[in-house]
């Protein structure tokens, strides 16, 4: 792409940094691809791929329980259905906006390529924030936004599935509204219950994935994760998992956080304790700062955001899992990680290092594998969700997870394999964008000028 239409793309939507960073980010890697097909230029490939095939805006009136009129807005971004129907989560937050929604969208593209499952990409969501809602009105909220969204969605042409803010409560609203205006029982969205139509392991995929990529890495230098201490971020859905598989493979977990801090239990967060964090935030919806509470040892930092630094990332420990949110490795993070004896990064949340943390740790050739690889397993999963549901079948827990490791060992395989054929060894980040645009890319020039 030439400097000209880069400046074109910058100007036409000036506010939209999140997605110019992960677009900038793409266009950088794949640099060598261009190299070897000049042909590229000529048909547009990185115009086309950049830009929505569609996006959609709503207004989403819902009553809050004092009877007042709210109204949020609702976005489903559909990036691009070259491979398969669009395919991507929802997040509902109150930073929600098209620049985000358009840069996660452009990461699940390439992320869904890497699984090889025929899955398009896209996201959508709102800025309504579940955070303190009651029951009634995250149901009154989810039933709105499905009320137009689902003039949009079906089994055939758009999947949305859970993600920030988008865990199985919302899902079941979600879904439930679906059911009722169209008047048909069928597989429009994934991470459903499983006793209507979910899969096993979905709510575990994307955590236990990011660990089981984080092994095959480690593996790479003959090292386990057995006796070593791991930082983690956020008490998500992904964080949760992350942790969770982390213990059962001998791993020390020292911290969980939220967005009001971080707590530090030097004993470690075992299986016991992390039940107690999973009851605490899927059920009593309490906040992080609670655990000291019930495990006294523990120290809790309280989120400050006059620091140029975030205090969680600069403790000593071996391997650092950030599952929180975009932006929460900085520069100095990446200093601090690497000043504390981190020798591997491995990204459960989606872009949470910046582009400078990531060249930081490319220089320091520390480990680092980019969230739309090590956090592809959660979608996977919901490709294999979308089979069953197509099959009317319903695989064992064992069955899936036997799925689910052999896809995530083959998504590091294909980054590493890439990134040596096109002279980066051993960088996971080119490998994953390296694979997943030839992938998008071939089956856009397959399918003609559309
Ligand atoms: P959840 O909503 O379940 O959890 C998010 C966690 O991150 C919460 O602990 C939340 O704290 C914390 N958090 C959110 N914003 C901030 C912030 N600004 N600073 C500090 N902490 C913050 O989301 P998920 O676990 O599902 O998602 C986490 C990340 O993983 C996101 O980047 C998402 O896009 C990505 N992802 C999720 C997948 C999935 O299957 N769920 C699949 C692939 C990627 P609080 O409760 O205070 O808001």
């Amino acid at each position: 792409m030439s400097n000209t239409t880069w400046k074109q793309i910058l100007a036409r939507d000036p506010e939209e940094i999140e997605f110019h960073q992960a677009v900038q980010e793409v266009i950088e890697t794949v640099q060598p691809v261009l190299d070897r097909h000049p042909e590229f230029e000529r048909l547009a490939v990185l115009e086309r791929i950049i830009e929505p095939e569609r996006v959609i805006m709503f207004r989403v009136p819902w009553m809050d329980d004092e009877r007042r009129v709210r109204v949020n807005r609702g976005y489903r971004v559909k990036m691009n259905s070259a491979i398969g129907p669009f395919k991507g989560g929802l997040r509902f937050h109150p930073s929600v906006n098209l620049s985000i929604l358009k840069f996660l969208a452009f990461e699940q593209m390439f992320k869904n390529a890497l699984t090889t499952l025929p899955m398009g990409g896209a996201q959508g969501g709102s800025d309504f924030d579940p955070k303190g809602k009651s029951d009634e009105e995250v149901m009154r909220f989810c039933q709105s936004f499905m009320a137009e969204l689902s003039h949009h969605i079906g089994p055939n042409n758009d999947i949305p599935g859970g993600g920030l803010g988008v865990g199985a409560r919302e899902i079941g609203y979600l879904f439930g509204m679906y059911k009722k205006q169209r008047d048909e029982f069928t597989g429009v969205l994934t991470g459903k219950g499983l006793g209507w139509g979910g899969s096993h392991i979905r709510p575990q995929a994307t955590g236990y994935g990011v660990v089981y990529f984080a092994a095959e890495m480690l593996a790479t230098r003959n090292v386990t994760l057995e006796g070593k201490t791991c930082l983690v971020s956020g008490s998500g859905n992904v964080a949760q998992h992350t942790a969770e598989k982390i213990i059962e493979l001998g791993g020390k977990v020292m911290t969980l956080s939220d967005s009001s801090g971080y707590i530090f239990d030097p004993e470690g967060i075992d299986k016991g304790k992390l039940a107690f964090v999973k009851r605490l935030k899927n059920i009593k919806r309490g906040r992080i700062q609670e655990y000291v509470d019930k495990y006294s040892q523990t120290i809790y930092t309280e989120a400050d955001t006059t620091l140029d630094y975030n205090p969680l990332w600069n403790q000593r420990a071996e391997y650092a899992f950030p599952c929180a949110t975009e932006g929460e490795i900085g520069e100095n993070d990446a200093y601090n990680l690497i000043n504390n004896g981190i020798k591997m990064v491995c990204e459960g949340a989606d872009r949470p290092s910046s582009p400078e943390a990531v060249k930081i740790f490319a220089d320091k050739q520390i480990l680092y594998a980019p969230g739309k690889a090590a956090n592809a397993g959660g979608v996977a999963v919901s490709g294999l969700e979308m089979a069953q549901n197509r099959m009317l079948l319903n695989w064992s827990a064992e069955e899936v997870d036997r799925r689910l490791k052999t896809i995530m060992k083959n998504i590091h395989q294909t980054c590493l394999d890439a990134a040596a054929n096109y002279g980066e060894p051993g960088n996971y980040l080119v490998g994953a964008n390296i694979t997943g645009f030839l992938r998008v890319v071939n089956a856009m020039l397959d399918q003609g000028l559309v």
